[in-house]
């Protein structure tokens, strides 16, 4: 009779203990529990529209990535998203000349760009719950996790889509980084005005070139003036001569407002027309070339490995 009852409590115990362990085997994805974001135990100061806010690392990388990339975007692309973007802020923090008093602002032609949450929400319409939750998975899968070249934090720029290939940091500002070096991009006519074309009269291209630069010289018959194209083999301008004057590539794209340095120029007498492929500055990550590698099955790690050279994803302490 004992026995009987000592496997009975067994029996009881086993049955008991089976649904809790399929429980602890449960997934995030089946259940309906929404995503939850960790502390990341580092508190940054953001300048956010001329006043200091400081929150929590985590907070803040949330409304950036947010910010940064579509939450349309496959998961893994928005945690490569979240990783570059943590590295960027640990490296960047505390460095920008503009804003000494805060360690990153929400200018992203200075930091990154950030954006709070009711607001992201509230553009995200039907989708808010979905898109925050996958969103705040993309921060929290990542947490603590960031890109480091020999063991230090690496400058972790990224930039909206490519043209083949990404750009070497040097053939875009001039140094070398071992790690920002051009690399295939996958991404094509999937991105919204992927194809771009902007056209001026000759007397508008003359004032832009000449508030830039001078000392160019330029008459006659606009053929003229765009001269000595060296193209890198991914398509973008590494340097053309304006009237004369050497610029580089990304100077070209500032002068003209093209969306990247990836553009042929077809100069006729009475208008210049500018054909741009891609946009944003072409060195580090593609976003959109971070998601079709995702769409094609590809981890963050592998993604952020592809698109910085050299690069380990760890841990940073
Ligand atoms: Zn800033």
């Amino acid at each position: 009779m004992k026995k009987i009852v000592a496997a009975a409590l067994i029996l009881g115990l086993v049955l008991f203990l089976i649904p809790m362990g399929f429980r602890h085997e449960k997934t995030r994805e089946d259940t309906d529990s929404p995503a939850v974001l960790p502390e990341s135990g580092k508190a940054v100061t953001i300048l956010i529209d001329g006043e200091l806010r400081e929150m929590d690392l985590n907070e803040y990388l949330w409304g950036v990535v947010a910010a940064e990339m579509p939450a349309s975007f496959e998961l893994e692309a928005l945690k490569a998203q979240a990783v570059a973007a943590r590295t960027y802020s640990l490296n960047k923090a505390g460095q920008a000349a503009n804003h000494p008093e805060a360690d990153l602002c929400t200018d992203h032609t200075c930091c990154q760009a950030w954006i709070p949450r009711d607001k992201a929400q509230a553009n995200w319409g039907e989708n808010a719950q979905t898109y925050t939750d996958k969103i705040t998975r993309a921060v929290a899968e990542t947490n603590s996790q960031v890109a480091l070249y020999e063991g230090a934090l690496i400058s972790a720029l990224y930039h909206s889509s490519s043209a083949d290939t990404t750009q070497d940091a040097v053939a875009v500002w001039g140094g070398n980084v071992p790690y920002l070096t051009s690399v295939p991009s996958p991404e094509g006519e999937e991105v919204p005005n992927y194809h771009s074309t902007v056209t001026y009269t000759p007397q508008e291209c003359k004032d832009r070139i000449l508030s830039a630069k001078p000392e160019a010289v330029l008459e006659g018959d606009p053929a003229n003036w765009f001269t000595n194209a060296v193209y890198s083999e991914g398509g973008s301008v590494l340097t053309m001569d304006l009237g004369g004057v050497t610029v580089t590539g990304h100077q070209a794209r500032t002068i003209f407002d093209l969306r990247s340095a990836s553009f042929t120029v077809e100069p006729a007498p009475d208008s210049v027309t500018f054909q741009v492929t891609g946009y944003g500055h072409g060195v580090g990550m593609s976003q959109y070339g971070a998601n079709a590698m995702a769409a094609d099955g590809k981890s963050y790690q592998e993604i952020l490995q592809h698109y910085y050279t050299g690069i380990t994803v760890e841990s940073y302490e």
